[in-house]
């Protein structure tokens, strides 16, 4: 392992957004779609609307299908927009029915998409922010790719309608009567989404919007490795009202966090926690901490008490996650035993602790593994 001084909390990436001479415009807010209606197309504004609706309502893929445009219309927007969608060109399925969608974006770009079936009610889809990720935890396959770029804000939103056109396509083939929605959303898989601010809040306006995905604000909830002035920012800004936060957390002495997040060596757990302590209180209330628990490195039943000694104050969920291993790491999952001890002394500490059962083991859900093939 490197030592602390010798790693980087930040990387650059290696190339900006992919820039066009077309507006891609799955990635423009309602309003901006108004405006550019009536701009390009002098058009009344309502005809945004229009567009708005059939771009993330009906996900569509050409300027062809907007059928309540003027044929006019129709050809100026195939001359000036571009609609590209992602291309998914593997989808994994586990024995758990957890499955794992590697697709492609702009210039060639992998990244994974992870769909999850609640039991019952829908399906919850872990989404990427990044190709790679600017971070660099020793516990994960997306750091060993590198930091590529951000995603676009077309690109993530199209994550989400490529499965749910996953999902329209199986209630097809299967006869069902109903087909299951995706109710749920984390921003969980590869890259920081604290670090691609703008695009990630953006694509929560967009998926929000009820002509559109409409996934409740409330459903959706961002992971941030601990990018505190970014934190500060989902607390000023109009996302800490009613969207969830979650800090992957994973150490309770910061020569444990420092070792596998060496974002840490630049915001460390005491700076990290009064960046939660400045959140709003109603968002404060619902944070939930993630504690990958890692053999050996973080599992002891100290760990347990120091835990609940950090984060009790703030009345929150403790999300315990089982290590996935792979193969860019020698670290381990702890035996059965020593997850349930490790719990046992959180819960007896008073922390609500949920064991999130490893999904997909058989498929490589570790964030970056398929893209990490690819
Ligand atoms: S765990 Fe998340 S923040 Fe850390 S390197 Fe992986 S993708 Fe990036």
């Amino acid at each position: 392992m490197l030592a602390v001084s010798e790693l980087v909390a930040l990387r650059p990436p290696r190339r900006g957004l992919p820039r066009s001479d077309r507006a891609q415009l799955r990635g423009f807010s309602r309003d901006e779609l108004r405006a550019w209606a009536q701009r390009e197309l002098g058009a009344p504004a309502f005809r945004g609307d229009q567009m708005f609706e059939w771009l993330h309502g009906r996900r569509i893929g050409s300027a062809d299908a907007m059928t309540n445009l003027s044929h006019a219309d129709r050809s100026r927007l195939a001359s000036l927009a571009d609609f590209e969608r992602l291309q998914l060109d593997l989808c994994a399925t586990a024995a758990d029915g957890t499955r794992k969608l590697r697709l492609r974006g702009a210039l060639g770009a992998v990244f994974e998409s992870v769909l999850i079936p609640n039991p019952g009610r829908g399906y919850t889809l872990c989404i990427s922010s990044m190709v790679g990720c600017s971070l660099t935890c020793r516990f994960c396959a997306t750091a060993t790719l590198g930091f590529d770029r951000n995603l676009a804000t077309w690109e993530i939103v199209d994550q989400v309608y490529q499965a749910q056109d996953l999902l329209e396509r199986e209630a097809v083939e299967t006869g069902a009567k109903w087909t299951a929605r995706i109710t749920n959303l984390v921003f969980m898989g590869m890259g920081e989404p604290l670090h691609n601010y703008g695009q990630v809040k953006r694509a929560i306006e967009l998926l929000s919007d009820p002509k559109g995905a409409g996934i409740s604000r409330r459903r959706i909830t961002v992971s941030s490795a601990g990018l505190v002035p970014a934190i500060e920012r989902f607390g000023r800004e109009g996302l800490a009202e009613d969207v969830g936060l979650a800090i992957s957390l994973n150490a309770t002495t910061d020569a444990t966090r420092d070792a596998i997040m060496p974002i840490n060596t630049r915001w460390n757990i005491a700076t990290l926690l009064d960046a939660i302590r400045g959140l709003p209180p109603a968002r404060r209330r619902r944070v939930t901490f993630e504690y990958v628990l890692l053999a050996g490195v973080n599992d002891s039943d100290d760990d347990a008490t120091r835990l609940a000694a950090l984060v009790s104050e703030f009345d929150c969920i403790v999300n315990v996650i089982p290590f996935n291993p792979h193969s860019g790491t020698a670290l381990r999952r702890p035996a059965p035993e020593r997850i349930r001890g490790f719990v046992t002394r959180c819960r007896a500490a008073g922390l609500a602790v949920h064991v999130r059962t490893p999904r997909g083991d058989d498929i490589g859900a570790a964030c970056g593994q398929l893209a990490l093939e690819a």
